[in-house]
């Protein structure tokens, strides 16, 4: 979004010979080198004048030449140094007072007044030079840093963004770091983690038990374990990191066993772009987003012939590559040349551990050495998830390099926290035109996590100065974020899961609707009680109206239904296509489980612990089991991901499928669907052919459906949100047949399409309820 650049006061006479001009910048323009480029600008246009921080942003004061003056402005946001984001300019024209010189004045602190804070950003081409350079002082230091890059949110303890507030405070500069700083010339001028082999924090390797080990070069001997095929905890940017070989098929296995994650894909690190492409196929876009300061993880298409081992990402077409982005990635690949495996530092589902001694006993099963330092994290946050869609970034999980950068919006929210969901939960605390969305928590499903949550909400209030006087929450009476918010004093407003995706894909896009979202998920409460999850609602953001859905089926023991999509083949077999024919098909998906299936039978005939969905996830699920892919999983999504895998993306053949008219809503019937799997089967038609005629269908439904309800008068414009969408195949697929039928196509790109993305969604909708 370009700047608002905007004028208080024109002087009231005509154009004089010189004049003192007085603009206030508001933006990410602290900790990003923003005063010395202006101080540099000042002196090119022999300016005299001050620049000063305050707590609100970057105020300046010029004097000289009129049109001087102008062009100074103009380039004050055209060339700004590479990680500020300039929101707002505000001028005024006065008098002038005759300065002498132009100077950098101290910071001043305005009560209550916010800034927007830069994420952790990787190291830049500079710093890297310097590392690799054998007569620089920072060679093969791994805390190199300068104002355009390095840590800045997971070391910020409070604002204004200060060395003191920071957890760089312990480390008092030495006089060459002293100089560097407080000289506006140079690239490390205030630089907050300024830092230097004398003077800033260390690297240690310790042994499985946390005891540091007397080695003399501690990223040598850890790059030696590495190769011997064990698993090191790297302590990085936003917490630590599990790496191993990713060439090594029994280092990946026993990292999988010990992290207990049998299967849910592993990202790779891989030395450079040339490394890259010898493994995956990537197009200009995905190069630039790989090598963009937020370094990513890209999911690119994985090459047949990659020597990296299957077991990193059984099953999958893509493999998530990020690049180093920190000096000791770039030390530890440049030495070694090695593939790593690198995956957040946790057991299974709990939060990336962030401190040494939290890591030495939740890592220490896992790890057989830590390589650890001195700095310590204040916020923690994993790695970010993108992939190029559609021609566009888009971001699959939000985290490292992209929070706390602020979502604009065109309008001013008043303090709102919205608490999200259950599963990838992010919460979003709003004010004025910005909503802070957080990193991705994890899922609220253990303690660690809630305290997480909780600690990163308080840590976001202190920051940005918000003191929210509305909550929202999801209307799942048992998500964790739901009970959080409900023991909050003040009020509060529940919102619809679904309309909240709506809302969030219309807020991000900047448009206000009404819009016709297609919101496919894996679940969410309805206010029918019943689990929705296949919804075309029409709605704005103050309401919505449940058009269409597919058939409610029903959760043969719930959770347990999740997880073993054998369990809904079953369901949808028998609810739509009778007892027999579910007898008669037991052999696809569940050999030797007869008592169970008796069982689960007799649940859904007296609807015992069986809710009822609407689901696309769940639908995926038993599509996926019938094939015999996926009967159980390891985790969320793994049956649906399984099938997008297989599909045949050159089939063009679907299934059938009708509607019927229920209360004024379209109930998208299943039954020819269920029953042309079944033939098809029968057949013995290849799977890959019945995964792609899968696709097809839902595209087929989707186009039907819309087309029907602008037919009734409805929009013309359609919203793709829920993490279905997640799915390549089918978000491509049905934004280019709905563009076809004359839609104009609505996605996801800032935040996420999942429930990652929810609380976007329930901030700007509490902001314009009547509560
Ligand atoms: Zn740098
Ligand atoms: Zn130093």
């Amino acid at each position: 979004m370009n700047p608002q650049v905007e004028s208080l006061k024109k002087p009231s006479e005509p154009k004089s010979e010189t004049r003192r001009r007085s603009l206030f910048l508001k933006g990410v323009v602290q900790g990003v080198g923003f005063r010395p480029f202006v101080y540099g600008l000042a002196q090119r246009y022999g300016l005299k004048g001050w620049v000063n921080n305050s707590s609100a942003g970057v105020a300046i004061e010029v004097e000289g030449k009129t049109e001087a003056i102008e062009e100074f402005t103009a380039e004050l946001t055209r060339k700004t140094p590479p990680r500020a984001r300039i929101e707002s300019v505000e001028f005024e024209d006065l008098n002038p007072v005759n300065f002498f010189s132009f100077a950098i004045r101290p910071s001043t602190e305005e009560a209550g007044r916010y800034q927007l804070i830069s994420p952790d950003i990787a190291t830049c081409p500079a710093c890297r030079q310097e590392i690799f350079n054998p007569s620089d002082r920072r060679y093969r230091y791994p805390f190199t840093n300068c104002t355009n890059c390095g840590p800045r949110f997971t070391i910020i303890e409070d604002i204004p963004y200060d060395r003191p507030k920071t957890t760089m405070a312990k480390f008092i500069m030495c006089p060459a770091c002293q100089e560097e700083y407080e000289n506006p010339a140079n690239r490390r001028f205030h630089a907050q983690p300024n830092a230097c082999p004398l003077c800033g924090p260390r690297i240690i390797l310790a042994d499985s038990q946390g005891t540091p080990l007397a080695v003399r070069d501690p990223i040598t001997e850890a790059i030696g374990l590495l190769r011997q095929g064990k698993t090191l905890a790297l302590k990085g940017m936003g917490g630590f990191l599990l790496a191993c070989d990713a060439r090594n098929s029994l280092a990946v296995q026993r990292l999988r066993q010990r992290k207990q994650r049998p299967a849910k894909p592993l990202a790779v690190m891989l030395k450079d772009l040339a490394t890259v492409k010898e493994h995956c196929r990537v197009e200009a876009e995905e190069e630039k987003l790989l090598q963009a300061p937020e370094s990513p993880i890209v999911l690119l298409p994985w090459k047949e012939d990659s020597s990296i081992v299957s077991g990193v990402a059984p099953g999958q077409k893509y493999l998530g590559v990020m690049l180093p982005y920190t000096p000791l990635h770039h030390l530890l690949f440049r030495e070694s040349g090695m593939a790593l495996v690198m995956t957040s530092g946790n057991r299974s589902e709990e939060p990336i551990a962030k401190d040494n001694e939290e890591a030495f006993s939740r890592l220490g099963g896992i790890a057989d050495a830590f390589l650890i330092h001195d700095r310590d994290i204040y916020v923690q946050y994993d790695d970010s998830v993108a992939a190029v869609v559609n021609g566009q970034s888009t971001i699959i999980r939000r985290a490292r390099g992209y929070a706390p950068f602020p979502v604009r919006l065109p309008f001013s929210l008043r303090p709102i926290l919205a608490c999200g969901a259950e599963l990838k939960n992010t919460f979003c605390l709003a004010r004025d035109q910005y909503a802070f969305i957080s990193q991705h928590i994890g899922d609220l499903e253990n303690l660690e996590t809630l305290n997480h949550f909780q600690r990163t909400i308080e840590i976001y209030q202190k920051i940005f100065r918000i003191q929210p006087e509305l909550m929202a929450y999801d209307l799942h009476p048992e998500y964790l974020s739901t009970k959080y918010a409900l023991s909050l004093p003040g009020k509060k407003i529940g919102v619809q899961h679904h309309f909240a995706h709506l809302v969030s894909c219309l807020a991000e896009n900047g448009r206000e609707g009404p819009v016709i979202g297609l919101t496919f998920d894996g679940l969410g409460y309805g206010t029918d009680g019943n689990l929705w999850g296949g919804e075309f609602l029409v709605g704005d953001y103050r309401s919505f109206a449940r058009k269409a859905h597919l058939e409610n089926i029903p959760m043969p023991g719930g959770t347990a239904a999740i997880l073993h999509p054998w369990r809904m083949a079953l369901s949808y077999l028998y609810t739509l296509m009778g007892q027999e024919s579910a007898l008669k098909h037991l052999n696809l998906f569940s050999p030797g489980q007869g008592e169970k299936i008796r069982v689960i039978l007799q649940q859904i005939d007296r609807r015992i612990n069986s809710p009822l969905t609407s689901s696309v996830g769940r639908l995926f699920d038993a599509v996926s089991a019938l094939l015999g892919l996926c009967p159980s999983i390891s985790y969320e999504g793994q049956a649906a991901m399984e099938l997008e895998m297989i599909a045949d993306v050159n089939e063009e053949g679907a299934y059938e499928f009708f509607t019927t008219d229920e209360d004024g809503k379209e109930i998208i019937r299943l039954r020819p669907l269920i029953a042309g799997i079944l033939e098809d089967l029968e057949k013995g038609v290849e799977r890959s052919v019945i995964a792609g005629k899968f696709h097809n269908t839902l595209i087929q439904i989707a186009v039907f459906i819309c087309q029907k309800i602008r037919d009734e008068g409805g929009p013309k414009k359609a919203a793709l949100s829920g993490g279905v969408f997640q799915n390549r195949l089918l978000g491509e697929r049905m934004k280019a047949a709905l563009e076809k039928a004359g839609f104009e196509v609505l996605t996801h790109r800032l935040v996420p399409c999942n429930d990652g993305g929810l609380s976007l969604g329930q901030a700007v909708i509490a902001h314009f309820s009547e509560a």
